[in-house]
């Protein structure tokens, strides 16, 4: 750390408007909003970097972790109309699916054999589906694996399942539970400003609701994460208001594991003539992101959207996570445009961590440790 310190101090001069920036990294005291938007839009990417290796070695030291994985998506078919989405269909649309209860079955017997220890599940949001199918779904993962881990439906998918069964978020969450719902994933918070939202996802679950559902998990026990939609029309502001909502639901609850920041890609939505985020600025948001959310332990590079190069470079820019081997079993980043057919071996993402000069390590859903590389 105190060459990390020294080479800091040495690129700033005395009337830098970062020094009081620095000082406070280094004493652990947290950014606020005016102070944030000066490292967005003002920080040489090298000194971001520097900083946010400060927040992460404190935080996790020199490991990254991993997971042994796979994704279910249980259906493409949703009714909401999200400006950005790639994977979206409604009914007999081409390239709609619906998987059921069976197919579920059979991937989870399909992947127990091979030591998987989490299941994903995301997809539409199914206009016939409710509550108790969803239920249904997760008793039947616990039948065949009673030990995996069910890491499942986004706060949007909750929030729609409860209104089409007619029940609150709190019944909901409470019965999803009980038939052993064991983490939500942090998909469908996009970007919490309601002006952007109006005109990215208009009919999704609001930003107050997207809280709501993760606020009442935490206090049901249950760690959740977050995620950010980013690079799409939202500015820098917005995306500090973002992390400070949920920075603020943090120091309340103290249930979200992980950060996970989503490059907007733009293959097949409506936002296609938009360019994409450069990589220095992936970079920029990773490492801002690290450094101003001060209480959320973990920052995870999603590999399948923004690929396994720029997710190697990350873990110089406060990444610890770099999710799961994943298997080829998720369409909704290479559908807009990221990696095809993702899949990664545990040595590929040993190989990754060691050649950046980090410490593997593989871990379960909850971040406990599983084993050392
Ligand atoms: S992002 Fe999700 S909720 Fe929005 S349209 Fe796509 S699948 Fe539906």
């Amino acid at each position: 750390m105190q060459e990390i310190k020294e080479l800091i101090y040495g690129q700033l001069s005395s009337d830098s408007p970062f020094l009081s920036i620095v000082d406070k990294v280094f004493a652990g005291e947290r950014l606020n909003r005016s102070e944030g938007l000066l490292l967005y839009k003002e920080a040489e990417l090298s000194l971001l970097g520097l900083l946010a290796e400060v927040v992460r070695r404190r935080v996790n030291g020199l490991q990254v972790t991993f997971n042994h994985n796979f994704h279910f998506e249980p259906t493409n078919i949703c009714m909401k109309s999200c400006a950005f989405c790639s994977y979206k269909r409604r009914y007999n649309e081409d390239g709609a699916w619906e998987e059921g209860i069976d197919e579920l079955r059979q991937a989870v017997r399909k992947y127990k054999a091979r030591g998987v220890t989490e299941i994903h599940i995301t997809g539409g949001v199914h206009p016939q589906r409710g509550l108790e199918y969803y239920k249904a779904m997760v008793e039947a993962i616990k039948e065949e694996f009673s030990e995996l881990h069910v890491k499942a439906f986004s706060a949007v998918e909750i929030e729609a399942m409860c209104k089409i069964s007619g029940v609150s978020f709190l019944e909901g969450l409470q019965a999803l539970k009980e038939a052993g719902l064991g983490s939500i994933p942090g998909g469908g918070a996009e970007i919490f400003d309601e002006e952007v939202r109006k005109q990215i996802c208009p009919d999704k679950a609001t930003s107050q609701q997207w809280l709501e559902i993760h606020q009442t998990a935490h206090e049901l026990g249950m760690m959740t994460n977050a995620t950010m939609l980013y690079g799409l029309i939202e500015n820098y502001e917005h995306r500090l208001d973002h992390m400070e909502r949920l920075r603020t639901l943090q120091d309340k609850t103290g249930g979200f594991n992980t950060f996970i920041p989503l490059k907007f890609r733009r293959a097949n939505n409506a936002f296609s003539h938009i360019e994409e985020s450069t990589t220095t600025e992936d970079l920029r948001n990773y490492a801002v992101s690290r450094i101003y959310l001060d209480n959320i332990p973990h920052l995870k590079a999603y590999w399948p959207m923004i690929g396994k190069e720029v997710a190697q470079l990350s873990l110089s820019y406060g990444v610890d996570d770099l999710d799961g081997t994943i298997d080829d079993s998720t369409k909704i980043y290479s559908m807009a445009g990221g990696v095809q057919n993702p899949n990664a071996t545990t040595q590929e993402l040993i190989t990754m961590i060691e050649d950046a000069g980090k410490e593997a390590a593989e871990r379960d859903t909850l971040y406990n440790i599983l084993k050392r590389y």
